[in-house]
């Protein structure tokens, strides 16, 4: 068989596992392949004492990896911004393929590093950037090349599930199980990005780029976190029969692009409802094929290389055929990329979870109902509950019918004014999720 060599840099936790994985099934992968896989080179500035990596010639400095006229594909796995553009640009420039699970670098950076591998004739992969094991990317560029693609939704970041799980399976609060996530080594040492919907933007901005032929315009992505939900809304939602789960939504509507990634009741029979844990799932709707769901562990070092070395298995048959892939980055060429109109959100249209606390008297639910309808919206179900001891006003949750948020933020700001009502008062979209 033919050889293939491949360069590792960053030896960290997706790092080591991808270096295992090749080395462990270097035969059954070479045989998919069509060539001799094998890992030459390897950059990382210590050692990981949970990757023993043999014989393999190890560089303290990342770039003789990237520079290293021996390598054919570069799978940089440091991560960030900096460091690991500047590697990977250096590596195209030297004519290597390159696979990444970078989601930062490709949401914010994709756009100019697709061009330039356009140029030096190599392509770049990046299967794992997006829900870890769960080929994702592949099924969106290729499997569903057939459909016009008229949404998505996913859960796309592990931690935020998993908060959510908890607090719904147990009750907890949402810094105590953040906590507990940090002490796993679940949440980063900054959950920022998990928790504030950044990370979770990130993977949805790839996903509609391929979805929507659209650019990477990482900044249009409406984020929202999930740090504000309470116990108690996690319980009123069980009771109106809905899950509250954090979702990357990219929708096709006739006003152009919805990007939006916030916390969604999604009614509970729904199989994303039932997606927990730490677990990733993706929803797309096809017009041909309807609704498809991916289900699977969205991170971790072994689930990740997986998606890694299926990138790399890709590319070394390509490498073996002698022919420049030809799927582009994104699925469609470069000059077919077009830029779409992104819904602002006051017009995003969404049925809505409203909580607020009124006082217990007469006439206060009937002004309540009377803000909606002046409004235009509908309400669904409406529950008023017992007034906590020493608590003058009351828990109302109120679920309306679809409404643009627009509409929803002229009712919150006539509540504001109200006596008789709260001024902390919480809404949340919902999406039923209709296939
Ligand atoms: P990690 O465990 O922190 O490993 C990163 C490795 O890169 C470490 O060996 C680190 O070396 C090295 N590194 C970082 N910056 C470097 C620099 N400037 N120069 C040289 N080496 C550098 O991270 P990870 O979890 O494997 O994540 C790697 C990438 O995969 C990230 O882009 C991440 O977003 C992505 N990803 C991770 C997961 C997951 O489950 N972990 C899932 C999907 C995607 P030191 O040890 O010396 O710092």
């Amino acid at each position: 068989l033919k050889p293939v060599k491949i360069g590792i840099c960053g030896l960290g936790t997706v790092g080591g596992s991808t270096y295992q994985v090749l080395s462990r099934e270097t035969e059954l992968l070479s045989a998919r392949a069509g060539v001799q896989l094998y890992v030459s080179h390897i950059g990382a500035r210590r050692d990981n004492p949970h990757c023993a990596t043999a014989d393999t010639r190890v560089s303290r400095d990342i770039f003789d990896v990237a520079r290293d006229p021996q390598v054919d594909i570069l799978v940089e796995l440091i991560g960030g911004t900096t460091v690991a553009k500047e590697l990977i640009e250096t590596a195209l420039a030297s004519g290597k393929h390159v696979v990444t699970a970078n989601k930062a670098l490709i949401a914010e950076f994709g756009s100019e590093l697709f061009a330039l591998a356009d140029k030096h004739g190599v392509v770049i992969r990046y299967e794992a950037a997006v829900a870890g094991g769960i080929p994702i990317i592949k099924a969106l560029r290729e499997r569903l090349a057939g459909n016009q693609i008229l949404w998505l939704a996913g859960i796309i970041n592990g931690t935020g599930n998993f908060i959510l799980t908890e607090m719904k399976d147990k009750g907890r609060a949402f810094a105590d199980v953040l906590a507990e996530a940090q002490a796993l080594g679940y949440a980063e040492a900054d959950p920022t990005f998990d928790v504030e919907g950044i990370d979770a933007a990130h993977k949805l901005i790839i996903l509609a780029a391929i979805a929507f032929g659209m650019p990477l315009e990482f900044t249009r992505v409406y984020t929202e976190g999930i740090s504000r939900i309470t116990p108690r809304d996690v319980d009123y939602a069980q009771e109106l029969g809905y899950r509250i789960k954090h979702l990357g939504i990219a929708k096709q509507s006739e006003a152009g692009v919805e990007l939006r990634v916030h916390p969604t009741l999604i009614p509970e029979r729904r199989l994303l409802a039932n997606v927990d844990g730490v677990k990733n799932a993706v929803m797309v709707e096809g017009s041909a094929v309807g609704p498809t769901l991916y289900y699977g562990a969205g991170a971790g070092g072994d689930a990740t290389a997986s998606a890694v070395v299926a990138d790399v298995i890709d590319l070394a048959r390509d490498i073996a055929a002698e022919q420049r892939p030809q799927i582009a980055s994104l699925g469609v060429a470069q000059q077919n990329i077009v830029a779409q109109t992104i819904v602002p959100m006051v017009q995003v249209v969404t049925p809505w979870y409203v909580r607020l606390e009124a006082e217990d008297r007469a006439g206060v639910m009937a002004q309540i109902t009377a803000l909606f309808s002046d409004e235009g919206i509908s309400i669904e179900a409406l529950i008023q509950k017992a007034p906590s001891a020493g608590e003058s006003k009351v828990p109302v949750i109120v679920l309306t019918n679809a409404a643009a948020q627009g509409r929803l933020d002229a009712v919150i700001a006539a509540m504001d004014k109200l006596e008789s009502i709260a001024d902390e008062i919480m809404c949340i979209r919902v999406e039923m999720l209709d296939v």
